[in-house]
């Protein structure tokens, strides 16, 4: 048998979106769909204002954008994220300062953001990892406290809570994700999530995403032409991936619910491996509600890992890991980063092995993966 990794969960929904959608023939950003998107993620998840985007990246490329960095501002975030959260700062001349996560839930160590704030701190990116809230009430005091932006990058954390509040709709800005391996997907897209009652970084944040034009005033039908007025790119995503992403946030509920089912039967499973004190399994703080976009656990050594990943690959279940920390990545490194700076990080990329996790996981899938994961523990 084999398990991918991922997969796609489709319902009819999607396809007649698509068909409707290339009936109505405009399939450029900012039609039907687009439109109905950002609508349903500002009345669902109760945010500010939802900017569709082509990715995540480039929410996150927007977010840093919108802060105004200075060369050399400072912005902190964690190591154990995508490449993605580090490039949005250096392509806007800020400068990326790696903190360390938590051991219980990957999430970033507050304590360790507050030991690198210096006097060019500008932001804070925390990372919503595997869909789990991070400790969001101190690091908005932080940022208070420093007078800082916060960015959450919640690429993973989409319908997700943290004391009763969605995830990417609590600090100034949110950035989300559609991409094909995330919970709810058109293939490639993101949202950026503008969380505050200023319209003049709502009108920027338009402005960038129109190739820095003044269209969305024209869109809107405010002026008869559309003019250049400041520096800009291409973020709107084409209305056909819109009408894919409606169907699929539209069946949110039951997409969820799904990956909680097999989530449950993978923690029970892993239960016993944990009391025999071989591996740990992700926590999930109180105060969280998750997705269930990954489980997760760590093994007490790397060559545990490394042994359960390759037997189970072998047999054909498609287990993972992730990440290479940024810190420790070739590019960390030319930033003068060693991997010994932050050894919580390093410990978490050698150790931790991801299960598959998808919608439509069968029961015939899920028994294989438990048998097979059995069979290779006990020959530890
Ligand atoms: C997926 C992901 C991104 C990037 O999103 P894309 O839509 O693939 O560009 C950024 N940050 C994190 C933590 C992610 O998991």
């Amino acid at each position: 048998m084999n398990i991918p990794s991922n997969k796609h969960y489709w319902t009819e929904k999607e396809e007649k979106n698509v068909l409707d959608a290339l009936a109505r023939g405009q399939l450029s950003g900012d039609g039907y769909y687009t439109e109905r998107v950002s609508a349903l993620i500002e009345e669902n998840f109760g945010a500010g204002k939802a900017l569709m985007t082509t990715s995540g990246t480039h929410a996150l490329e927007m977010a840093a954008m919108l802060i105004g960095l200075e060369p050399g501002d400072e912005v902190i975030m964690p190591s154990f994220t995508f490449s993605s959260t580090a490039n949005a700062v250096l392509l806007n001349e800020g400068k990326p300062v790696f903190v360390e996560i938590k051991p219980e839930d990957l999430n970033v160590d507050p304590n360790d953001i507050e030991r690198k704030i210096t006097e060019k701190t500008k932001a804070i990116i925390p990372v919503h990892y595997a869909g789990v809230g991070c400790d969001m009430d101190r690091i908005m005091a932080i940022a208070l406290k420093h007078n800082l932006r916060v960015i959450e990058d919640a690429a993973q954390g989409v319908n997700a809570k943290y004391r009763g509040r969605y995830l990417g709709t609590i600090a100034d800005f949110g950035c989300y994700s559609f991409h094909g391996t995330k919970n709810y997907s058109c293939g490639e897209g993101g949202a950026l999530l503008v969380n505050q009652e200023d319209t003049q970084i709502i009108k920027k944040a338009e402005v960038i995403r129109q190739k820095g034009t003044d269209r969305w005033l024209f869109l809107r039908g405010d002026v008869n032409k559309y003019n250049w007025i400041d520096t800009g790119s291409s973020y709107s995503p084409s209305d056909l991936l819109m009408a894919v992403l409606l169907a699929q946030l539209e069946n949110m509920q039951e997409i969820t619910e799904k990956r909680k089912a097999v989530y449950k039967v993978y923690r029970h499973a892993f239960e016993p491996y944990e009391r025999q004190g071989i591996l740990k399994i992700m926590q999930i703080p109180r105060e969280c509600e998750p997705n269930y976009h990954i489980f997760w656990v760590i093994f007490n050594t790397q060559e545990m890992r490394d042994f359960v990943l390759k037997e189970l690959n072998r047999q054909g279940v498609a287990a993972s890991f992730h990440y290479l920390p940024l810190h420790s990545s070739p590019m960390g490194k030319k930033m003068g980063y060693k991997p010994c700076d932050l050894p919580v990080t390093e410990k978490a990329a050698k150790c931790l092995l991801r299960l598959p996790l998808y919608p439509g996981m069968t029961e015939a899938e899920l028994h294989y993966a438990i048998q097979s994961l059995a069979a290779v523990i006990g020959a530890l």
